[in-house]
């Protein structure tokens, strides 16, 4: 059950109810918001009057829930927004990974020619193999934030254990929490104390349900700007790396407030389909598009197969344009 109590309430009683309905709270414009597991279905009468509004929720998915909130929550990203009443999709670009300044700028200056305001890139990158390419760290997040102040982009950037979310927070704008870290409760945490936007990354092994329930625990935190993002899911197929799950994304359209994020390339893992299903994902009327896109994928440290050529790249936003317009979106 989610309850917003009385302005009049004091900070004192909110405790006071929390504790005994072991719930979590947090202060949301100004007022408090009190949240119980979904299995407390009716008021305790003694907190009646300190009662403004309260909904009872079927399951753990409260404050993503459309339920609670009908519309899409509205996130701002650095100079833009998306959710809300806006009908922006962003396109978030760049490579898999920072490698060196070289490459970075080369990447940075070619998306600031097309207009592309989200550019990413990985400094920490959580890898299958300890012997692959870690990232740059600290120096590659430098890199973005020097992108940042010469180009004005809205940077993402992952976090790959709970000590890096303040570095992320200082050179980038969104804190992506890579699909392999959903589960990490020092990552959830750490980014629930912060209202810097999150962008979560769906496990490629984890419900639907799961999923926003991971985003629930930053949500609760009193953070209110989480976005969710379908990068493909495991099933019995091998021939591509992952499946995009778009039945899913319906289905989060449908129940959950938050906006949505696409991300193809990880889902296929190779280039040739990524402009096909960018389109796809563009008709689902979503928020967001991620694309990995590299100036010399044949040599990436990591995700090589699967980053665009910059010709590539070009192309597709040219041919996303018009699936854009025919589904009211507004590509920013
Ligand atoms: C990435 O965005 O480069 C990445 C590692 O993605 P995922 O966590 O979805 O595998
Ligand atoms: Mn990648």
């Amino acid at each position: 059950m989610i309850i917003h109590t009385k302005d009049s309430t004091s900070g004192q009683r909110v405790e006071e109810i929390t504790k005994a309905l072991k719930a979590i709270s947090f202060e949301q414009e100004g007022s408090h918001v009190v949240v119980t597991s979904s299995s407390l279905k009716e008021v305790p009468s003694q907190y009646a009057d300190d009662i403004e509004d309260y909904w009872v929720m079927d399951t753990d998915i409260q404050l993503a829930s459309n339920k609670y909130r009908g519309e899409r929550r509205e996130v701002r990203l650095g100079k833009l927004k998306i959710g809300g009443a806006t009908s922006n999709t962003m396109v978030i670009a760049g490579p898999c990974s920072v490698e060196s300044e070289e490459q970075i700028e080369q990447s940075a200056s070619f998306m600031n020619s097309l207009d592309v305001h989200g550019f990413r890139g990985g400094a920490f990158k959580p890898r299958t193999s300890p012997y692959s390419f870690q990232g740059m760290g600290v120096d590659g997040l430098k890199l973005l934030g020097k992108m940042r102040e010469k180009y004005g982009f809205v940077i993402f950037s992952e976090v790959r254990d709970a000590t890096h979310v303040d570095d992320v927070i200082e050179h980038a704008d969104v804190i992506q929490i890579g699909a392999k870290s959903m589960y990490d409760h020092g990552i959830l945490r750490a980014c629930a104390k912060t209202t810097k936007p999150v962008m979560i990354k769906r496990g490629f092994g984890t419900t639907l349900q799961e999923f926003v329930q991971a985003a629930e625990f930053i949500l609760s935190g009193g953070n209110p700007n989480v976005i969710l993002c379908e990068r493909g899911i495991r099933t019995f197929e091998t021939k591509t790396r992952f499946t995009l799950d778009l039945c899913g994304v319906a289905w989060l359209k449908e129940n959950t407030n938050l906006p949505i994020i696409l991300d193809p390339s990880h889902a296929l893992g190779y280039r040739y389909g990524i402009s096909d299903l960018s389109k796809a994902c563009m008709a689902m009327g979503i928020d967001g598009l991620l694309i990995e896109v590299h100036p010399n994928p044949a040599v990436a440290k990591s995700d090589a197969s699967q980053q665009l050529h910059h010709e590539q790249f070009e192309q597709l936003l040219r041919e996303l344009e018009p699936v854009a317009n025919a589904v009211n979106r507004n590509l920013v």
